[in-house]
């Protein structure tokens, strides 16, 4: 019976506790909601295109919550018609321009914070670089129903670096992050996407419930690397449509590639 070993090695990685995460829902990743000039690394979109995204979503019985409503949602067994929405790196144009958009249509969503830059901007791209949020703005950003995560300290790379760096970025972002809005941070996202085994496990070690990676590999996927689907300017309907059949396919259907990494989708972006 040649299908034996296809439902043995799939429940092996598809599995986290009780949680069935060959049914993780969408989880779209942005960084900036702005009209910008030079964009070479591809972080914004504008708030046109990010209202026409939400509108895509509504259209197909979709809403927008933050990860950790969606992983609530997965431990109760009802994650249909939920997807995901992220922003990483914490900018002040999210809450300017995401924020009303996300509010009006009930939508809720995860904003990734830098805990040691509140107040200064991504000097660590190459190219135009805009604000981030103040420790105020994140206290607004959280009041205005929008869940806080870590997305570490200073922004680096976390695959190879050792146990001080991982307290740091892991462990002590997560503490002056829950100082900073009064409740137990859950969540965190890797800069970068970048993570191995050990980061994973200082993530888990220092209490997060959850984090998010981009482009896991099906030995990586679970609570503490989450798959995210990047969205951009160039993502019309057409483009949403198609990123969400192709994450169903990678997550829902055994991999082809006989279990080994398949590597990011081509259009996938940058991924920090
Ligand atoms: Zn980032």
């Amino acid at each position: 019976m040649s299908s034996a070993p296809r439902v043995a090695r799939a429940s092996s990685w598809a599995q986290d506790g009780n949680l069935r995460l060959r049914d993780v829902p969408m989880i779209l990743m942005y960084h900036g909601v702005a009209e910008v000039v030079e964009d070479p690394n591809r972080l914004c979109v504008t708030p046109g295109r990010f209202a026409e995204q939400m509108a895509w979503l509504q259209r197909h019985g979709l809403r927008g919550v933050g990860v950790g409503a969606l992983v609530d949602a997965m431990r109760a067994g009802r994650p249909r018609g939920l997807v995901g929405i992220t922003f990483d790196d914490g900018y002040v144009n999210v809450l300017e321009s995401a924020v009303p958009e996300l509010r009006r249509r009930g939508f809720g969503a995860t904003a990734y914070i830098i805990s040691d830059r509140l107040g200064g901007t991504n000097e660590w791209d190459e190219g135009p670089t805009w604000p981030l949020l103040s420790a105020d703005g994140v206290r607004e950003l959280a009041a205005a129903g929008i869940e806080i995560g870590s997305h570490g300290a200073t922004h680096m790379r976390l695959a190879g670096v050792g146990p001080e760096h991982l307290s740091a970025e892991v462990h002590d972002s997560r503490n002056s992050l829950s100082a900073l809005v009064g409740a137990q941070i859950r969540g965190f996202a890797y800069p970068y996407g970048s993570m191995d085994a050990h980061a994973r496990r200082a993530v888990r070690e220092a209490g997060y419930d959850f984090a998010c990676a981009v482009a896991a590999s099906m030995a990586e996927i679970g609570l503490m690397a989450l798959p995210r689907v990047y969205a951009g300017q160039q993502d019309d309907a057409g483009r949403m449509t198609a990123k969400r059949l192709l994450h169903k396919a990678r997550i829902a259907l055994r991999p082809p590639w006989g279990g080994h990494p398949p590597g990011p989708p081509a259009n996938t972006g940058r991924s920090s």
